[in-house]
């Protein structure tokens, strides 16, 4: 059998990572990974995540099974992080703990066609690549709705808000809570209002993709679109990841959560959730859960938390405003103006594929064909450096 299986592509940003690594070029500078970096340019552990761990070291008593929805104490924590402290939500909310964001779409995606396998998933043009892949090898179709006007590198309002309008009543549409990955264009409060409106009207089920609360705004407010959405419909899913603000990507560490129109309602859909993960991997990972839920619980953990995220999240802010400034002297300040206003790790920097290719060849500045940046990947030192290729390739 194996002999004849036909050999597939590898994933296009292992090959950038390859790339980079052979670069000898000594100022190179890597774009296009999809982690948190720090001013020297590595992805730290946590410190509150460190201290969570020794304790847990101290205390942990056993490795038994933790259930399919995991651990409770995590989905106690987690769910009014997301839904609100003490909101009514909470009431007719369900959460199940998964192996990170990805392991949540799939759930949600297995959940989608176990109940309803016509439904269509529809997805923002751009989205994350791997949005498609998860629902498709849950088995479901996928589509796409307008999103990013590639001529202007601008949020195309208008023609998201006409494709929603055409999208069957009652199909699945995948939002980004925040921080749009690729492109980093958010909706505002009226946009999402606007959007909210054509939801109800056409009956259509959200799935709110959150995997970067904290890294936009605020914790609170990054969450705002999922509470309107979540308060002014009867049905909604979100899938939440701790990979980017706490830090925990290898430790797969999500949730599923479902918030239905009554508490009956949301015990069948819990009923299902179990079954789902059952077949998928019977029980998700225990360490990344136990850290959040040992966090969020703790009177000192959290607020040292709380201020790592501050951390994180100022320090993108300061580098996208810094890298429109270092752009001016280049007469390229109103060029690339929206990255100082995009949001979250990612910006479509609306570098050209030739532009992009020239960056990567002379300069050893790689990032994503897309003219994807990651703002976490440069740093004050080689930000001169950094605008000066850019201001070479575009001119
Ligand atoms: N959704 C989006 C939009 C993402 O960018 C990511 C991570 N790159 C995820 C979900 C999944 O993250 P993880 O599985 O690492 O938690």
């Amino acid at each position: 059998m194996f002999a004849n299986v036909e050999r597939l592509p590898a994933d296009p940003i292992l090959g950038l990572i390859e790339a980079f690594n052979k670069d000898t070029n000594p100022n190179k500078i890597d774009l296009g990974v999809g982690v948190y970096r720090d001013a020297e340019g590595t992805t730290p552990i946590m410190r509150a995540v460190k201290e969570a761990e020794s304790l847990l070291l101290q205390s942990e008593t056993t490795k038994a099974y933790i259930g399919s929805h995991g651990d409770p104490a995590f989905g106690k924590h987690l769910l009014p992080l997301v839904l609100g402290q003490q909101s009514p939500l909470l009431e007719r909310a369900s959460l199940t703990q998964a192996p990170g964001g990805t392991g949540a779409l799939r759930l949600a995606g297995d959940f989608i066609k176990r109940i309803d396998a016509k439904k269509k998933v529809w997805l923002s043009n751009p989205t994350w690549p791997n949005h498609q892949a998860i629902f498709k090898a849950a088995g479901l179709e996928t589509a796409s709705y307008r999103y990013v006007d590639t001529e202007s590198n601008q949020l195309d309002f208008p023609a998201l808000l006409a494709d929603l309008k055409q999208i069957p009543q009652g199909d699945v549409v995948l939002l980004h809570a925040c921080c749009h990955n690729p492109s980093g264009f958010d909706l505002n409060q009226q946009q999402w209002q606007e959007v909210l409106a054509v939801l109800k009207e056409r009956e259509l089920l959200p799935l709110l993709d959150f995997a970067y609360q904290g890294f936009g705004e605020g914790l609170e407010e990054d969450a705002w679109a999922v509470r309107l959405l979540a308060e002014h419909l009867p049905e909604v899913m979100i899938t939440a990841s701790c990979s980017k603000n706490f830090g925990l990507y290898r430790e797969r560490t999500g949730a599923f959560i479902a918030v239905a129109a009554t508490a009956d309602d949301m015990e069948k859909v819990r009923s299902q959730l179990a079954v789902v993960a059952r077949s998928n991997y019977s029980n998700p990972p225990a360490h990344g859960s136990s850290i959040v839920a040992t966090i969020l619980g703790s009177q000192e953990l959290r607020p040292l938390w709380e201020e790592e995220v501050t951390e994180m999240r100022e320090r993108i802010n300061t580098l996208r405003q810094d890298f429109v400034k270092a752009l001016e002297p280049h007469g390229l300040a109103e060029k690339f103006a929206c990255v100082a206003q995009q949001k979250g790790m990612f910006s479509y920097s609306g570098l050209k594929p030739q532009e992009v290719e020239r960056l990567q060849k002379e300069f050893g500045i790689y990032m994503v064909s897309s003219g994807r940046m990651n703002i976490a990947g440069y740093n004050q030192q080689n930000l001169e450096y950094l605008c000066t290729a850019i201001a070479a390739t575009c001119k």
